[in-house]
């Protein structure tokens, strides 16, 4: 890739313009602060868990264009802790002169599920048999195409699997297309996948890549429930989602962290699910297992520094902490402490609905079968109390679907 315009690096002291304000940006916020630099968060929160741990949290509107446009021109850089921000954000910081990391036309695509699918088709990246739908009738004939069973997805992204449905039979479409609130859709061919993996791969201004390596996933109830690194997957598969991560870094030449995340099939091959063109949720055993977090490699590539050593230095395991925890009262963090191999993350969320993500554990062991149980016993550990008591646990129930 040619060197782009604004290449001179920014420096710590600078302020890093954050749009979007949850855990995501409360722990780039962290690593920035680390680092020296000044940190600011624009998002219709208040209190929110960027603005608790930034020099400056201004709460207004993503379409109030005069609040975008002053915080703009008081920041050094502008990143996103979440794509689903309005495109005229980025055009808007474009136009103040100030360097947008990754750039609008990532966002454009990242944030519409149709469009991701074109691109990555379009690219020849491999993906699951789709078709992009706008009636019923489409999807019934889109249907003879990519087979049953198959998953209907709105085009517009939900989250952690909202507005999806699943389709068992062709006569099932007219009752998903209710479930997902019909319009424009995406509907692909479900994958009886072996494994779930993600790829946080970094590009910086001057194209350099690097990655940490496949990264293996379970979900819960379409939620990420449990990160393991390095996957327990044979090399060359590994190095295969590496390579088809640099490619889509390319391709959509994005600087900062992005994430794919694939399906392996039984059959042994990768198809590409979704990109997050930032930091992921996987990823966040990066804090404690790498030698440079995901987070740290944000500000690194959004800054324009030379990228940080995205080796492992130990095996880890992740598990999310969701809402539903705290049904049985207040989780008993000290018994979750109790393993001294075992991190335990909070992101300031002072309400606690099922399915929401409040924080994450991390538990390092140079034998990951070890990690991974160390991980969920502590996990356990928080709601043991509420089960002694009657309150009852929630380790090995599912999870409401995200609120
Ligand atoms: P998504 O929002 O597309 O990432 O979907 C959330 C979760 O739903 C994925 O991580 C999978 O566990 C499941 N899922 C999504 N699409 C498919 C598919 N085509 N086949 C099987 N499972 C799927």
């Amino acid at each position: 890739m040619s060197p782009r315009p604004h290449t001179a690096p920014i420096l710590p002291g600078a302020t890093i313009g954050v749009f979007g304000s949850g855990q995501l940006g409360r722990m780039m916020a962290l690593a920035g602060r680390a680092m020296g630099y000044r940190i600011a968060t624009f998002s219709p929160d208040a209190d929110s868990p960027t603005g608790q741990v930034a020099d400056l949290e201004v709460s207004a509107a993503y379409d109030d264009e005069e609040a975008v446009r002053r915080f703009v021109q008081a920041v050094d850089v502008i990143t996103f802790e979440f794509e689903n921000v309005p495109a005229h954000v980025a055009t808007l910081a474009a136009q103040a002169g100030v360097p947008v990391r990754p750039g609008g036309h990532v966002l454009h695509v990242a944030q519409q599920r149709a469009r991701e699918k074109r691109f990555f088709a379009d690219a020849g990246l491999p993906v699951a048999p789709f078709a992009l739908v706008e009636t019923l009738d489409e999807l019934q004939s889109a249907l003879a195409t990519v087979g049953t069973p198959a998953v209907l997805k709105t085009a517009a992204f939900g989250y952690d699997g909202k507005g999806q449905a699943r389709i068992d039979t062709p006569a099932a479409a007219a009752d998903a297309w209710q479930a997902i609130g019909q319009g424009p859709a995406v509907v692909e061919a479900f994958i009886d996948f072996s494994h779930e993996l993600s790829v946080v791969g970094a590009r910086g201004v001057d194209g350099t890549f690097a990655h940490y390596g496949a990264i293996e996933n379970e979900h819960r109830d379409h939620i990420l429930d449990l990160s393991i690194a390095p996957a327990r997957l044979p090399a060359h598969i590994a190095a295969e989602a590496a390579e088809l991560t640099r490619a889509v870094m390319e391709e959509i030449d994005a600087v900062g962290v992005l994430c794919v995340e694939f399906f392996l099939t039984q059959d042994g091959r990768l198809l590409l699910n979704e990109m997050a063109p930032r930091p992921h949720n996987s990823g966040h055993l990066t804090i404690e297992a790498a030698v440079t977090s995901q987070f740290e490699q944000q500000v690194r590539a959004v800054c324009g520094l030379p990228l940080g050593s995205t080796e492992l230095v130990r095996p880890a395991a992740m598990v999310n902490l969701l809402g539903d925890l705290w049904q049985g009262g207040q989780p008993d963090w000290a018994a979750a402490c109790a393993s001294p191999r075992v991190k335990l993350h909070l992101y300031g969320k002072a309400e606690a609905r099922p399915g929401r993500k409040m924080g994450h554990l991390t538990a390092l062991d140079q034998d990951i079968e070890q990690a991974i149980a160390a991980a969920r016993s502590a996990r356990h550990a928080l709601t043991s109390s509420h089960a002694a008591t009657g309150n009852g646990g929630t380790e090995g129930k599912s999870h409401v679907a995200a609120g």
